[in-house]
C-alpha cells in the first residue's frame, strides 16, 4: 500500500545573509491512508515548520532537502503551480487561528465557494449549494444566512468550523491540522475534535495533527511522533506512548499533562527551555534538561533507534553504548 504521506530525512533550513539555520534535521515520518498521526512537542520544536514544509508555505529563503512524497509523488520536485493545484484540493490545512486562513474581506460563501469552482469546476449556483451543504455538515446553523457573513461576524468556534468546512470542501486525502483547537475553550474544543473525527471517518481522510496537547493526541491519534529541537525523539502507537513512554522528554511531557480527572494546572513542568538554534547542545539536544543525562549524552547525539516494530526512541538509555 502506498503511504498517503511519506517524509524521508527532511531538512528544512532558513537561508540568511551569512548563515544557514537548519530548523528541521532529518525528520522521517509516514501517514498511512485513513491514519491520524500526531506530532507533539513544546513550541519551538519544529512541529509547525514540518507541516509548513509539506505544504511548501515557508517562503523563498527556505531550503527543503530530503523527500516528501504524497501518494508516492515527490512534492519537492513540483513547480509552484503544480503544488498550488494540490494545496487546498488533495492536501488541506487548518490552523490554530482561523483568521490566518480566512480572508476578512470575503464572505464565508465566497471563501468556501471559490476553491470549489477553481478545483472542482463547479458553477456559481452549484458552488453555493455545496457550500451550504458543507456548512451544515460542520454543524453551522442557518447556513443559508451565514454564507453572506464576513469572518469577524462569527464566534471563534464558528470560524473554526468554517475553516474545517473550507478544508474539507474538495474532500482532501490528507488534512494537516496545526493546533486546530488550541485557541478554543474546552467545550468547543471537544465539539471540534468530534467534528474532525466524523469528517475523517466519513471520508477516510488521513490526518497529520500538530499539537502540544497530549489530551488531543489521546482523543484523536493512532500514532504519535514526539519532536524536540527539530528532531524526532520518539515515535510510538498512541497506547504505547501513554503506557510505556521511552524518551525522558516524552515522560516529561506526560508528567506535565494536567490530569483529566482533576482541575490541577500543570504538574511537573519540564525545567528549562528548548535550546535556541544557535546554541544547540553538541550531544543530545535534551541533555541540559534531562534528569537522566549521562556522560555520553553531553558529547554525542544518539540516533533514532528502533526499539520494537512500532516504537522508536533517540536516547542513549536504549542505545548500544548504554553500558559504557
Ligand atoms: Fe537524557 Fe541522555 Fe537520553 Fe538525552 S540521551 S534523553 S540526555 S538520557
Ligand atoms: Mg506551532
Amino acid at each position: 500500500m502506498t503511504a498517503m504521506l511519506q517524509i524521508s530525512d527532511l531538512r528544512t533550513s532558513f537561508l540568511q545573509a551569512k548563515e544557514k539555520l537548519t530548523v528541521i534535521e532529518g525528520v522521517s515520518l509516514t501517514v498511512e491512508p485513513g491514519e491520524t498521526v500526531g506530532v507533539v512537542g513544546e513550541s519551538g520544536c519544529g512541529k509547525s515548520v514540518t507541516s509548513l514544509s509539506v505544504m511548501q508555505l515557508l517562503g523563498r529563503n527556505v531550503q527543503l532537502e530530503g523527500s516528501i512524497r504524497f501518494q508516492g509523488k515527490e512534492l519537492l520536485s513540483l513547480t509552484d503551480k503544480q503544488m498550488e493545484a494540490i494545496r487546498g484540493n488533495q492536501i488541506a490545512m487548518i490552523f490554530q487561528e482561523p483568521m490566518t486562513s480566512l480572508n476578512p474581506l470575503h464572505t464565508i460563501g465566497k471563501q468556501i465557494g471559490e476553491p470549489l469552482r477553481r478545483h472542482l469546476g463547479l458553477n456559481r449556483q452549484q458552488a453555493k449549494e455545496r457550500t451550504i451543504q458543507l456548512l451544515k455538515e460542520v454543524g453551522i446553523p442557518r447556513a443559508e444566512e451565514i454564507i453572506n457573513d464576513y469572518p469577524h461576524q462569527l464566534s471563534g468556534g464558528m470560524r473554526q468550523r468554517v475553516m474545517i468546512a473550507m478544508a474539507m470542501a474538495c474532500t482532501p486525502k490528507l488534512l494537516i491540522a496545526d493546533e486546530p483547537t488550541t485557541a478554543l475553550d474546552v467545550t468547543i474544543q471537544a465539539q471540534i475534535l468530534e467534528l474532525m473525527k466524523k469528517v475523517r471517518d466519513e471520508h477516510g481522510t488521513s490526518i497529520l495533527l500538530i499539537t502540544h496537547d497530549l489530551g488531543v493526541v489521546a482523543e484523536m491519534c493512532h500514532r504519535v511522533i514526539v519532536m524536540y529541537a527539530g528532531q524526532i525523539v520518539e515515535e510510538a502507537d498512541v497506547k504505547q506512548l501513554f503506557d510505556e513512554p521511552k524518551h525522558p522528554y516524552t515522560r516529561g511531557l506526560l508528567g506535565s499533562m494536567p490530569s483529566l480527572n482533576t482541575n490541577q494546572e500543570r504538574l511537573d513542568a519540564i525545567p528549562g527551555a528548548v535550546p535556541l538554534l544557535q546554541e544547540m547542545p553538541a550531544g543530545c539536544r535534551f541533555a541540559p534538561r534531562c534528569p537522566e543525562a549521562m556522560e555520553i549524552c553531553r558529547n554525542k547525539n544518539p540516533e533514532l533507534l528502533t526499539i520494537s516494530d512500532t516504537q522508536k526512541c533517540r536516547c542513549w538509555l536504549y542505545g548500544e553504548e548504554e553500558a559504557q
